[in-house]
């Protein structure tokens, strides 16, 4: 079975691939449609769970059936010790070894525990799992326009991580633009510029657990006390904070001791500071204290770049054409770009077909048109209202005010360009007018646009903001 695996395998990949990665493999066992085969290094067992997965599984359910499993054995290197990620060493005098349950460390560190009465918190250096992706690397972030300032900021913390004026760095955007990606990048960079730093990853959901948990065991000072150790402390989708008042404060505090002390901090958010609901004021304002970047839907060129990166990095080959169509095609985000460009390989390798252009055409027929229908009425006003920095109401509301007319009558115009939506339904989402009002709104904009320049850059933006060309 496993070499009729690999065989299919070696069709699919580079050569080269296949010998770093699949002749190093032995199959020991087989047991049903359960294969039991042994890797050399974890390290190995990650890079194929990373790189390899698709492919492994089509050609293991091509020979087993669709209830194929896959089992790794790994042969145990005897120099590497056995490492607890989650172990937190004080290197002092305070030899204790101390080991917490998942991230909740700091529990562990409150003063009165600790035996030596010299050791101030927050003076102590402390050693952690950074909890970083060695994947989510800079080299692995391809630079494109749309990510371009947040990614220098980014450069520019890990040289000098406190020493900018990008202090917190925010950086925000919708999903699947590498907001995540990004910040593990920084975090990794710092670490390797700088190794006395203490980094610390966190997404916000685990910081609300574990705060509620720190809480309810009376650690709560503790808990603080942790994260005031941080160098660079870097929390992923802080919008989940939103209606959290406890953890708000809590965060407030830590924030501000960080801050002043010149640590660097580094957030993420699907929106910007002032769109998140339900946040405290106060943290809203320090949240835009230092830099505020944004990542925007990838251009073609960034789209293109990012599939020539992904498919050398996996050793694969597919024809020029296949590309320049899925780079045309799909707009929206890294993660759709990356599954399409993985059903695709998918597909060719269960219909034993090469990769071409029509299938191509065929495989992603689903996806683009499901993208398309992305675009809603909600949706254009949205961007209109974030072009033209006007709050939506105004838009929706009766006011005659030239500018917010203007706005107006631009998602009008879109609504009816890229919705299905009827003139008068148009209408009655956008500030409940009639349908003749959308109709003057669609000739005035298409006046407009081809007498005043101005209004025609206006036109072209949002064009492509809205369909992300
Ligand atoms: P977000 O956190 O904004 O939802 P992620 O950081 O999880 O997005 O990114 C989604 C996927 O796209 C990840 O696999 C990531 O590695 C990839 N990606 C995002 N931006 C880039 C980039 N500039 N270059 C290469 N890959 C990227
Ligand atoms: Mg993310």
């Amino acid at each position: 079975v496993w070499s009729n695996c690999l065989e299919f395998i070696q069709d699919n990949i580079s050569p080269q691939a296949y010998t770093t990665w699949f002749e190093p493999i032995k199959a020991i066992k087989l047991d049903k449609s359960i294969l039991t085969i042994q890797v050399p290094s974890k390290f190995f067992y990650e890079w194929l769970e990373e790189h390899y997965i698709k492919l492994l599984k089509v050609s293991l359910q091509k020979e087993l059936g669709s209830d194929a499993k896959l089992v790794y054995s790994i042969v145990m290197d005897q120099n590497i010790s056995k490492k607890d990620p989650y172990t937190v060493k004080i290197p002092s005098s305070n030899k204790e070894k101390l080991k917490p349950q998942e991230l909740n460390a700091p529990l562990h560190l409150e003063s009165s525990k600790v035996k030596n009465p010299f050791i101030i918190p927050g003076l102590q250096k402390i050693k952690i799992d950074s909890q970083l992706n060695i994947h989510f690397n800079f080299d692995n972030f391809i630079e494109g326009e749309t990510n371009r300032l947040a990614r220098s900021a980014g450069k520019a913390i890990a040289k000098r991580p406190g020493g900018t004026s990008f202090n917190p760095l925010f950086i925000y955007g919708g999903v699947g633009l590498g907001k995540t990606h990004l910040a593990h990048a920084i975090g990794l960079e710092v670490k390797e510029k700088h190794p006395e730093k203490t980094v610390l990853y966190v997404d916000m959901q685990k910081f609300i657990q574990q705060y509620a948990e720190a809480s309810r065991s009376n650690n709560r000072n503790d808990f603080i006390h942790f994260y005031q150790m941080i160098d660079v402390l870097i929390i992923d989708d802080v919008q989940f904070l939103s209606g959290k008042k406890g953890t708000q404060e809590v965060f407030f505090h830590i924030f501000n001791d960080l801050h002043q002390r010149g640590n660097q901090l580094i957030l993420t958010s699907d929106k910007p500071p002032v769109d998140i609901q339900d946040m405290e004021q106060r943290l809203i304002s320090r949240f835009k204290w230092g830099l505020s970047a944004d990542l925007q839907a990838p251009d073609y060129d960034l789209r293109y770049n990012i599939l020539k990166h992904k498919l050398e990095k996996d050793g694969m080959e597919i024809p020029e054409e296949v590309i320049e169509y899925i780079a045309k095609n799909i707009k929206t985000n890294f993660r759709e770009l990356e599954g399409a460009l993985n059903s695709l390989m998918a597909q060719s390798l269960l219909n034993k077909k090469e990769i071409t252009l029509e299938l191509a055409e065929r495989a992603l027929v689903t996806l683009i048109q499901t993208q398309r229908k992305e675009i809603s009425i909600d949706y254009i006003q949205k961007v209109v209202c974030d072009y033209f920095k006007i709050p939506l109401e105004k838009v929706q509301s009766k006011t005659r005010k030239r500018d917010i007319v203007q706005a107006r009558q631009l998602a009008m115009f879109f609504a009816k360009k890229y919705t299905n939506a009827s003139l008068a339904s148009i209408g009655t989402q956008i500030g409940k007018r009639d349908h003749a009002t959308v109709l003057h709104a669609c000739k005035t904009v298409k006046n407009l646009s081809e007498t005043d320049k101005v209004f025609k850059g206006y036109v072209d933006d949002l064009r492509r903001k809205i369909s992300a060309e």
